[in-house]
């Protein structure tokens, strides 16, 4: 094992946040059960917001983001984990309020990770990572809810082309519900059609916020763009729909009324990856690596560099990165 390693560490100078390559010993890791060599992290919406100083996500600076990570464990001082495991972290804050995975080695708590499920490995569990994980969580509430493929008409994905709209997308099709895709980016229309979206819906149709019900339209909904686009999603549910609301890549605002609920019994559910329990999480974890066809994975993913994140950063708070970022870390 390296005594010192290379790591991505923000800075804070006069309310500014800076990005720099450095060297970290393992001394330097904050305290926590295993020691992990980080192979593999990925770049979400949320640690495009940690990389510019967005949000207030982070409140202690230096700081080594990355909220998503998978590896090998080093050592351990918890009996679930033997060095030589392969495991995964996403959520619990890390790479907010505890060092995350954009360094070659992080140190966390045991009761944070997952063991690898069979059939996956690091390199696509971080191709699915934080926004994948999230849309498995979101199809799993939608069954909860009593949702299944045999009903009649579609369920509707929003932001498709993104991370957690693109996995979406791939696992619904799969499963065997028809899915409509709702973008804004005209050149992804075949690569969603090539995940499985039976139509696609450009994202201009579903702002109007203005009126409380339109036409009956989607049994289900996945929703990663919340604001007007939620609003108007929960006026054209069917009878019972259920909507799933996972993000806010178009607002935190909801300018709805309740009368979808009051007059068609809409459901909403909130959708949270951070905090979600562990057995949910490795149900979630076991459910991907099976039902999530690898060639359509590897199909949304784009490999990237540790040492290239930056540019990436701010494409994904643009909206301009198409389906999942891959961070090579060693
Ligand atoms: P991406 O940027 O990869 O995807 C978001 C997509 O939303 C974009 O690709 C775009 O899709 C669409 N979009 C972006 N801006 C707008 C806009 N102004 N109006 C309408 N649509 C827009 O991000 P992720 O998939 O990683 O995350 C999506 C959201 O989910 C984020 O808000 C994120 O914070 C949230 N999230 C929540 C989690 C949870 O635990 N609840 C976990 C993970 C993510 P297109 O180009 O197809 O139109």
């Amino acid at each position: 094992m390296k005594k010192a390693f290379r790591g991505l560490v923000l800075t804070q100078q006069d309310k500014t946040v800076q990005a720099g390559f450095q060297d970290i010993a393992i001394e330097d890791l904050p305290e926590g059960e295993v020691l992990v060599r980080v192979d593999w992290s990925t770049l979400n919406y949320k640690d495009g917001m940690i990389l510019n100083g967005l949000g207030r996500l982070v409140r202690q600076y230096p700081h080594v983001p990355g909220v998503d990570f998978a590896g090998e464990v080093i050592s351990s001082d918890d009996p679930r984990y033997a060095p030589g495991d392969q495991v995964i972290l996403t959520g619990w804050r890390v790479g907010e309020a505890h060092w995350g995975g954009y360094a070659q080695y992080a140190r966390v708590n045991a009761d944070w990770l997952v063991p690898m499920p069979d059939g996956l490995d690091g390199a696509h569990a971080m191709a699915i990572g934080t926004a994948g994980f999230t849309s498995m969580l979101a199809v799993m509430a939608l069954e909860e809810q009593g949702l299944s493929p045999d009903q009649d008409g579609e369920v509707l994905v929003t932001g498709a082309a993104g991370g957690v709209g693109s996995v979406a997308v791939s696992i619904l099709a799969n499963l065997g519900y028809r899915v409509a895709a709702s973008t804004g980016r005209a050149d992804t229309h075949d690569y969603l059609r090539g995940l499985g979206a039976t139509s696609i819906i450009d994202r201009e149709a579903l702002t109007d916020a203005s009126k409380p019900l339109l036409s009956e339209r989607w049994f289900g909904a996945i929703d990663s763009v919340g604001s007007t686009t939620l609003a108007h999603v929960l006026s054209e549910m069917k009878y019972h729909g259920v909507v799933a609301a996972c993000g806010l890549a178009g607002g935190p605002d909801l300018p709805a009324t309740v009368i979808p609920f009051l007059l068609r019994g809409v459901r909403l559910i909130g959708i949270d990856s951070v905090m979600c329990p562990y057995e949910k999480r490795v149900t979630a974890w076991k459910r991907l690596a099976q039902e999530l066809p690898m060639a359509q994975l590897d199909a949304v993913t784009t490999k990237v560099g540790l040492r290239d994140i930056l540019p990436w950063g701010e494409k994904i708070l643009k909206g301009q990165v198409r389906g999942r970022l891959l961070i090579d870390v060693q």
